[in-house]
């Protein structure tokens, strides 16, 4: 059987670990499984090489930061090929552009546009380990690009798909995915199985235990995986299109997500294309937005309004030198900026149906005096934005209320 295996940077993060990989990898190999190993960078060394960077200056050229950060992963597979290697396993190391992963030129966000594993195939065939470099690829004219923070597990999803795997295991630092960030929620619990629209809802509303992208890819590519642990041999939890007893789950998770900044447009004139006007050239900008609230109008004159939105935290910059950009065109009065802010979620498909989900995590959150500054929902989501300072005990709180 072909088998894709993604280790994250903990998994990663020391040459011991690196050695529990590769005996872990050998063992399958050993059993006649042709075996394709993504790792990710050693864990802080993408954080530490952003730093790096922003000490020269504050928004770097980002196709330099993708040449910069690719050298994480370029790390990890050269140090696990030689880890089998000590182990006398043969083992070949790949970059994402020699396994054949081609993007778009989105530097720092690039989107995955073909593999071609001609490669690969080949040296599973000479009997070869492949250890694929995650999170990078490459343009068709050659540039280095990565793929968003978290990318390796979009790495391991879209191989599993291109190569047609058997299995797709995604090993990291815990069990599998819980019902709430268990390094927060003490008594979260694992869930044996999750649907991709709920594992997609708890990725991208910041559980970080996959990366958003690549659920969606899953999903397109109908590729089940399992996330599991690296330092255990525990079953993990299997994502897939349909879990049983899918609507008798109200909620299936709650995540908290902290990399958020809001930015608020005072007195912006209320007429007819401004809101577009605003939000294309945040779009123009690569900035992801995400909620939006528009206050009624008040003042006299032309009317005005106060416009908040909510964006990732690395792009508050970016997103506030395009707003400054517009200024003289639209005319609006002050911009107030924090990102002091966390955005609490509470997922699950089975709030399609049933009624008084949101009423009971208002209620608990009032109980905790945690105030709620935004609110936003869809058919199996609700998220509000809280006070940062006060977003972990509102996720507890929340997390007794629904689970115990
Ligand atoms: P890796 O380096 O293996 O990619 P990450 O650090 O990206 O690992 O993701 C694993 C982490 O995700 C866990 O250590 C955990 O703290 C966090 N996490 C957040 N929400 C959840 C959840 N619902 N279930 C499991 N882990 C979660
Ligand atoms: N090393 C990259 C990051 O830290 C990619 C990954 O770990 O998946 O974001
Ligand atoms: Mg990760």
């Amino acid at each position: 059987m072909l088998i894709v295996q993604k280790y994250g940077g903990t998994s990663v993060g020391t040459t011991e670990r690196i050695r529990n990989v590769a005996a872990r990898v050998a063992k399958y190999h050993a059993k006649g499984d042709k075996v394709v190993v993504v790792v990710s960078a050693m864990s802080g060394v993408t954080d530490n090489l952003i730093r790096l960077a922003k000490d020269l200056m504050p928004l770097p050229n980002e196709r330099e930061m993708d040449v910069l950060l690719a050298t994480g992963e370029q790390t990890t597979i050269a140090l696990t090929a030689i880890a089998l290697h000590s182990l006398g396993v043969p083992a070949v190391s790949l970059t994402g552009a020699q396994a054949g992963i081609v993007t778009d030129g989105v530097h720092t966000k690039a989107k995955i546009q073909n593999i071609t594993p001609k490669k690969i195939h080949d040296l599973l065939n000479q009997g070869n380990i492949v250890i694929v470099a995650g999170f990078q690829g490459q343009t068709l004219e050659g540039q280095v690009t990565t793929l968003g923070r978290g990318g390796s597990d979009l790495t391991a999803i879209a191989l599993a798909a291109a190569l047609k795997a058997g299995l797709c295991q995604i090993y990291t630092d815990v069990d599998g995915v819980y019902t709430a960030d268990p390094r927060i929620v003490k008594n979260a619990k694992k869930l044996d199985e999750i649907s991709y629209d709920e594992m997609l809802e708890l990725a991208s509303l910041g559980a970080k235990v996959m990366q958003s992208r690549s659920v969606e890819f899953a999903k397109k590519f109908e590729v089940i995986f399992e996330v599991r642990s690296s330092l255990n041999e525990n079953p993990g939890t299997i994502v897939k299109e349909e879990t049983r007893n899918m609507e008798d789950v109200v909620v299936r998770g709650i995540s908290l997500d902290k990399n958020q900044a809001k930015l608020t447009l005072v007195a912006v004139p209320d007429k007819p294309g401004v809101a577009a006007r605003i939000f294309k050239a945040l779009g123009d900008a690569n900035v992801n937005v995400d909620m939006i609230v528009q206050n009624i109008s008040h003042g006299s004159g032309v009317p005005a309004t106060d416009l908040s939105f909510t964006a990732d935290k690395p792009d508050l910059l970016k997103a506030q030198n395009v707003i400054d950009a517009l200024k003289p065109e639209i005319g609006f009065g002050k911009v107030l900026t924090t990102e002091n802010i966390g955005k609490l979620s509470i997922v699950g498909v089975g709030m399609k149906s049933h009624t008084g989900v949101a009423g009971k995590m208002f209620e608990t959150l009032a109980r905790e005096g945690v105030n709620i500054e935004m609110i936003s929902t869809s058919e199996i989501k609700i998220s509000v934005v809280v006070d940062l300072a006060k977003g972990e005990q509102a996720m507890k709180a929340v997390h007794a209320a629904f689970f115990g």
